[in-house]
């Protein structure tokens, strides 16, 4: 099968043929229609993250057709469409697995990191991990759900239900939050690079009230603010712009040092708290709710050969939405 390889981080990939990979017990294989493109991705190739699986198919949301089956994987049928998260493996008896928090295993491996993913014609994947897809996405559609959509969901549940919700960092999560924060009548508040004019206008486009630069204040306090661009520097711009009681969260796996900050940024009972992967109930719940908001996905196709475009694309920030690789049918 033809594979997008990262043989040493901080190298652009290589395109190779690899040996398909056969499904072991409780493992299911799958043609693969496509992989959305997330940030986590860039933070593996580019040596933000320590000891990824070299050599590695990056890619932790894919969209694929059940190929084979291997043993133990009762419920999924050749033909089923599933799509494939970050989290692809726990352990099931740590600490954290046996509390419900299998987000924090301590064991737990995961999709185009440790294990290969899905910038490729096929993948395996433990079944266990593997969700149905709702009908009436298509593929392409339905691939941010699958990090973009899940984390972000994830840490809006962890903001604390505001009623005034800060973005900082307009992306392919914050346009699925914003859109989902809409339909539960929050007031959305969007923070982009500075002049970053065109996703400004895409926030206000999926319902924000107010887009501006980072730098700048938003009009009025926030009940809440979600970081999802990994720069340190907004975790004291967005505790600056939250209200007493008020909930910071940084939703992404890297950020660049958090500059010290005076207390009273902090006073007032405000927080600060990161958000960790994800759980499969992260996953049915979100995977529920997208048809019902609805959220509509807004995705930049890239042939799989363009793996290396797609990534600089979004070193750039000059995705709107996100990108999804697809693999030209066979
Ligand atoms: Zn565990
Ligand atoms: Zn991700």
């Amino acid at each position: 099968m033809r594979a997008m390889i990262l043989e040493r981080a901080g190298e652009p990939l290589r395109t190779a043929e690899v040996p398909l990979p056969e499904p072991g017990a409780g493992q299911v294989l799958l043609r693969v229609r496509c992989c959305a493109v997330c940030r986590t991705d860039l933070h593996v190739v580019d040596r933000d993250l320590p000891d990824p699986d070299l050599p590695l198919i990056p890619g932790h949301q894919i969209v694929g057709v059940v190929e084979k089956t291997g043993e133990h994987t009762d419920g999924f049928t050749v033909g089923d469409r599933v799509g494939v998260p970050w989290l692809g493996w726990t352990d099931g008896e740590c600490r954290y697995c046996l509390s419900g928090r299998e987000n924090l295993c301590e064991n737990a491996r995961f999709t185009g990191y440790q294990i290969d993913g899905g910038y490729a014609e096929y993948a395996v994947a433990d079944a266990r991990f593997c969700f149905p897809i709702p009908n009436g996405y298509p593929d392409l559609q339905a691939a941010p759900l699958l990090c973009a959509g899940l984390i972000g969901h994830r840490s809006l549940r962890l903001a604390c239900d505001p009623e005034r919700l800060g973005l900082y960092g307009f992306g392919a999560s914050a346009h699925i939050v914003a859109q989902v924060a809409a339909h539960e009548n929050r007031r959305v508040f969007a923070f982009t690079s500075p002049g970053d004019d065109e996703a400004q206008e895409f926030a206000r486009d999926l319902g924000a009230e107010w887009a501006g630069s980072s730098e700048e204040a938003p009009p009025e306090e926030l009940d809440a603010a979600i970081i999802f661009a990994p720069v340190g520097a907004l975790v004291p711009a967005a505790l600056g712009a939250v209200a007493r009681g008020g909930t910071v969260v940084c939703a992404g796996i890297h950020m660049s040092d958090i500059p010290s900050f005076p207390y009273e940024l902090l006073w007032g009972e405000r927080s600060v708290r990161s958000v960790a992967n994800l759980t499969r109930q992260d996953g049915q719940e979100f995977l529920a709710l997208a048809p019902k908001v609805p959220v509509h996905t807004e995705v930049m196709p890239f042939p799989l050969e363009k793996a290396n475009e797609a990534l600089q694309t979004l070193r750039d920030g000059k995705i709107r939405g996100a990108a999804v690789l697809f693999a030209a049918p066979p």
